[in-house]
């Protein structure tokens, strides 16, 4: 493996987590740091409703202010059709869309209030609709190592959904370690089952890092063949449920850990790195990035 693709979650999976709502400007400002240091992915925001989400309330006009390198996909999640619907009212303004089922019934419910079926008959419209619409549709398949309600997930059950959305039309599959559970032994076997049940759709790989756990998972996914990865500027994120959930792996981080085994990313660490200082003084406390704190290796240094 030489080279993989990294999106940016940190402006939607890390920004919806913050308890205090961050002016617009501000999160403006940091997408366009970020579309500057190399990354080509960049999940900028999400359609979902303000009284359920006031963090992100202001979507459509961070999309409308952000300026954005050509080359860089900007990216939104759509969690039903509804933000499917309002999302295309501003439909010029990104490239991809990002859809969402847990793998457990019990997560699903506390998440997005539904079962799985009324979730996947939502989304079974969403994706073919947004394909018509000229979007990339990448579909995250949430607690696919594990539910902190229901323990243990069914791998057929994970690709099952996987399959069905893959269908549907999504070019790309994506698995959540939303609560932090997985491990790399059953990373490596899941992305080989994965690639097996999903032919050439693309796979990516949403790690949190609640445990530690996640730039050991990273390079067992890569091991198994994995070559697109999610992360967020200086560990911001979290899930809404349940309380305790943390950061997403640390963009600086897995992409320091990425070049110093040689494998490519396009991205600045330098620049990056500056991207998560500007984002830690935003949000005024120190966050959870390795590097944010060592700053990048220097072999240079004698
Ligand atoms: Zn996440």
């Amino acid at each position: 493996m030489t080279e993989v693709s990294i999106r940016e979650v940190g402006p939607r999976d890390g920004f919806q987590n913050e308890p205090e709502v961050l002016p617009t400007a501000d999160k403006v400002g940091l997408v366009d740091a970020l579309a500057r240091t190399g990354l080509r992915r960049i999940e900028v925001t999400s359609f979902v409703r303000a009284d359920v989400v006031p963090q992100l309330a202001d979507g459509r006009e961070v999309l409308a202010a952000i300026d954005v390198p050509d080359g860089v996909a900007r990216s939104v999640l759509v969690p039903n059709e509804r933000g499917l619907d309002d999302a295309l009212e501003v439909r010029e303004r990104f490239e991809e869309i990002g859809v969402f089922v847990s793998a457990s019934q019990t997560h699903n419910a506390k998440n997005v209030n539904r079962s799985i079926e009324a979730s996947m008959d939502g989304l079974l419209r969403v994706v073919p609709r947004a394909r018509e619409g000229g979007l990339r549709v990448e579909a995250t398949i949430v607690t696919s190592f594990g539910c902190p309600y229901e323990g243990r997930v069914d791998r057929a059950v994970v690709l099952g959904l996987a399959r069905r959305l893959a269908d549907a039309g999504a070019q790309e599959i994506a698995f959540g370690d939303t609560t932090g559970m997985a491990n790399p032994v059953q990373v490596r076997e899941h992305f080989l089952a994965a690639r097996e049940a999903l032919g050439d759709v693309e796979l990516t790989a949403h790690f949190h890092n609640t445990r530690g756990q996640g730039l050991a998972n990273v390079l067992a996914a890569l091991q198994a063949g994995c070559e697109s990865f999610e992360s967020s500027v200086g560990e911001l994120g979290g899930c809404p449920v349940p309380p305790g959930s943390t950061g997403n792996i640390a963009s600086e981080d897995l992409v320091g850990m990425l070049h110093e085994m040689g494998v490519q990313t396009g991205i600045d660490l330098d620049a990056l790195v500056g991207a998560a200082r500007a984002a830690q003084a935003l949000l005024g406390r120190p966050l959870g990035s390795h590097t944010l704190v060592a700053g990048p290796i220097d072999w240079r240094v004698d």
